[in-house]
């Protein structure tokens, strides 16, 4: 069974007295044991967003990390610093990693390979640029990021990542990718998985989409067979619109 998760990725949004005011406001509205939820704030609101995470089972999420333990990596963060915060899962190889800031897909699986080592949870993003959907190139590109961004690692290690499709064209714009559009080209990714290692254990790994979802599409797209949850970002910095994505996948649960 993959257990629904939902995760916001918060961005370069929100100071720690607002991070709390957030999620005191989630807090209140989020009821739902059968959705596994996660929020990803900024490095500085980690701590504060942790204090106010204190007595639920909402799990912390940082949006980057470096893969080296500490040293000469001026404004980098390490995993050590991570979980002296509480964070449980690492966003990694995010759209705005790769295009803004120039990660590679070599940097991004040391990073993925780091942080499993570490018992942390990486989510690994990959998607296509529009340029890319045009020329047709969407699954060659998908599957170009899923087999570099879990090079060798071994096929337990494999199990415990989660995977973020994500359409580069649907991020922040407005523009989500149709739903069938979205559960088949996560289809092939499970189909990817299962080459690296093997159908059973591809079948429990959760693949989220993201893109531009918000309350008002989220139920379409999670009604979906292969979509297991939704990595959220402009509608998760609004606590009415994260509570309602989170309610879409309410009784959604995968074989
Ligand atoms: C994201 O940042 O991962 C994302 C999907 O953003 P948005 O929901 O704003 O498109």
């Amino acid at each position: 069974m993959r257990k629904p998760f939902i995760a916001g990725n918060w961005k370069m949004n929100k100071t720690g007295a607002e991070a709390a005011v957030l999620i005191r406001q989630i807090r209140e509205g989020y009821k739902e044991d059968a959705v596994e939820v996660a929020v990803c704030p900024p490095f500085t609101a980690l701590r504060d967003a942790r204090e106010a995470l204190h007595g639920t089972n909402i799990r912390l999420g940082a949006q980057n990390v470096y893969h080296e333990e500490s040293g000469a990596f001026t404004g980098e963060v390490s995993i050590p610093m991570l979980q002296d915060l509480g964070v449980e899962l690492v966003i990694v190889g995010h759209s705005e990693r790769r295009h803004i800031f120039g990660e590679s897909d070599g940097l991004i699986n040391k990073k993925v390979a780091r942080v499993l080592k570490s018992g942390l949870v990486p989510i690994l993003c990959v998607g296509e640029t529009l340029e890319q959907r045009e020329a047709g190139r969407t699954r060659d590109l998908v599957r170009h990021q899923v087999m570099e961004g879990l090079k060798d690692l071994t096929e337990e290690e494999i199990g415990k990542v989660i995977i973020a499709y994500e359409p580069v064209w649907a991020i922040g714009t407005g523009r989500s990718a149709t739903a069938e559009d979205a559960n088949g080209v996560i289809e092939y990714i499970r189909e990817i998985l299962g080459e690296l290692a093997g159908k059973n254990r591809a079948d429990t790994i959760r693949i989220l989409y993201g893109g531009s979802v918000n309350k008002e599409n989220a139920a379409s797209l999670l009604g979906q067979p292969h979509i297991d949850g939704a990595l959220v970002g402009g509608a998760s910095l609004k606590a009415d619109q994260f509570l309602g994505i989170i309610r879409s996948a309410t009784g959604k649960e995968s074989v």
